[in-house]
């Protein structure tokens, strides 16, 4: 089991099931979200994913036709995307997991996209 909030406290969120590997996306789209290279991505189905604190604090923004990315309205943080064609999976951005400690990337999306300032080599840690 995992929890995580935002920046400001105000969104927490929990879950349920074990997480064994993450994926990385260097899209131009999550790197405007995030200010970053890339973004964490792992997708948790609905069942396993609950908000515990925060459920009005949410904004989303739709990033393209029925992707939505919800983020805290208060402080921005990104919590996770809904795709309204897979409304079984949230996908979660690990990263704001507190006890976050998988180390194991499944995959690495638009690698082609990653700036040259981003010095570190992406590898498959598997
Ligand atoms: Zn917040
Ligand atoms: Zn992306």
């Amino acid at each position: 089991m995992y929890e995580g909030d935002c920046l400001c406290g105000e969104i927490k969120v929990r879950v349920n099931c074990s997480i064994e590997s993450f994926d990385m996306c260097f899209c131009n789209t999550c790197q405007k979200t995030h200010a970053s290279a890339f973004t964490t991505g792992v997708s948790i189905k609905t069942e396993d994913f609950e908000i515990i604190k925060g459920k009005d604090s949410f904004s989303k923004y739709e990033s393209s036709p029925g992707v939505f990315r919800w983020f805290c309205s208060n402080c921005g943080t990104h919590i996770y995307k809904t795709n309204d064609d897979k409304s079984h999976l949230v996908r979660l951005r690990p990263a704001i997991l507190n006890n976050f400690d998988v180390t194991s990337v499944n995959r690495v999306l638009f690698e082609k996209n990653k700036p040259d300032w981003f010095l570190f080599d992406v590898r498959d840690s598997k």
